[in-house]
């Protein structure tokens, strides 16, 4: 008698903290743009995002690239204070450059300043786990989720789900109660094809269809009802005009400089001297984009605070593109993002469900920075103090 009572209170303290205990899943779906939502071809996200939390769109930080973006939502700071301030970067002091297609670059912790959410997580004894993010592959091993994945594009879509549900089926006190997932279908598509393609709709469709694949294999495994579910997207996209993209080539022959060009940016670094010179022609010449010295930028870019930044930016006007060599924009690709992220085009998509969420609940415009306080509230974690992102933005979405 004594041990069935035993068993029973061993029982009902064990299911009340494997209920209590809540667990938060982090999709993304990259250049995902906040109104493919409303093309009447994902059944699948709508009817999750009706029944939870959708908002208008997600603003994403300026540069609206793609790992800047990525590692703002984990870090809950602006790509300036947390380092990754492009796809590519150039480290004037060291001469070293940073790239998305360079693994040694992306697994570099030099670059990734702040903390991200698995980092803050283990810290706190909550096991983590990605199946891709940006930043999550670091060869500090402290810096990185408990189980993680390097990034490999071949790897079929399905069968990073369904690594997610083994995850899931894994022992308690193995399991992972925060986990990524990363497809870049609509990105990829979005490019070379533009936002308003064939190609894109059915980039779209692949989406919603994975996702509907991924609630099936949580029902499958009773996790539906437990499991926080965040989709995100890291920026929008925008269609490039062949006869809209400016060469600055020709100001630029001036002393020792160093332009990396981006089309939604160019950054000059370089001496005394020839930085002032070469402001001084670009501001005389001023057409169709902005030259700002770097303290000058505009404060709502909140990207002026990394010496990574080059002294002269040059920022396009709406609808157009800033580049040192045009080919690259006048051939290859058909759309990009990473410009101002106030632009609507540069927005990405929120919906949120789960036991932590409000239900029917649509909101406005919420940013991408308050998404790791919010996954910090829901996880019982105490967050990173110095962020830029602020629970009283986006708390409100939560019951
Ligand atoms: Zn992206």
């Amino acid at each position: 008698m004594k041990f069935a009572i035993r068993l029973i209170i061993f029982y009902f303290f064990n299911v009340t903290f494997v209920l209590a205990s809540p667990c938060v899943i982090l999709i993304s779906f990259d250049g995902f743009r906040w109104d493919y939502l409303n093309r009447g071809l994902t059944p699948n996200l709508v009817s999750f995002a009706s029944k939870g939390v959708r908002a208008i769109s997600l603003e994403p930080s300026f540069p609206s690239g793609t790992f800047p973006n990525h590692y703002s939502i984990v870090t809950g700071l602006y790509p300036e204070n947390h380092g990754i301030i492009g796809n590519h970067i150039f480290n004037p002091f060291y001469k070293t450059v940073f790239s998305l297609r360079d693994s040694n670059a992306v697994t570099d912790p030099r670059w990734y300043l702040g903390e991200a959410i698995w980092e803050t997580a283990r810290r706190q004894g909550i096991l983590t786990a990605s199946f891709f993010w940006p930043g999550s592959e670091l060869t500090l091993e402290y810096r990185r989720p408990d189980y993680f994945v390097p990034f490999n594009s071949k790897i079929p879509y399905k069968k990073r789900i369904d690594s997610v549900i083994q995850w899931l089926k894994l022992p308690y006190e193995k399991r992972p109660k925060f986990i990524t997932l990363y497809f870049e279908e609509t990105d990829k598509k979005g490019h070379d094809f533009g936002p308003n393609s064939p190609q894109v709709d059915s980039a779209i469709k692949i989406c919603d269809n994975l996702f509907g694949y991924f609630l099936e294999k949580l029902k499958n495994i009773q996790f539906l009802d437990s499991v926080n579910i965040i989709v995100v997207s890291d920026h929008g996209m925008t269609e490039i005009h062949p006869n809209q993209i400016i060469n600055l080539s020709k100001f630029l022959q001036v002393g020792e400089i160093k332009a990396n060009s981006y089309g939604y940016l160019v950054s000059i670094s370089g001496n005394k001297d020839s930085i002032s010179k070469v402001y001084n022609i670009l501001k005389q010449n001023e057409n169709n984009f902005n030259v700002y010295r770097r303290n000058d930028l505009p404060k709502n870019l909140n990207f002026s605070q990394n010496p990574l930044i080059g002294e002269v930016v040059v920022l396009p006007e709406f609808g157009w593109i800033v580049a040192i060599d045009s080919s690259e924009y006048t051939y290859k690709v058909k759309a990009t993002h990473g410009f101002d992220n106030h632009w609507l085009d540069m927005h990405g998509v929120f919906i949120a469900g789960g036991p932590a969420f409000k239900q029917n609940y649509t909101t406005g415009t919420l940013r991408n920075i308050d998404i790791y306080p919010l996954i910090c509230k829901i996880l019982n974690i105490v967050p990173r103090q110095n962020i830029d992102g602020k629970i009283e933005c986006i708390e409100y979405i939560l019951r």
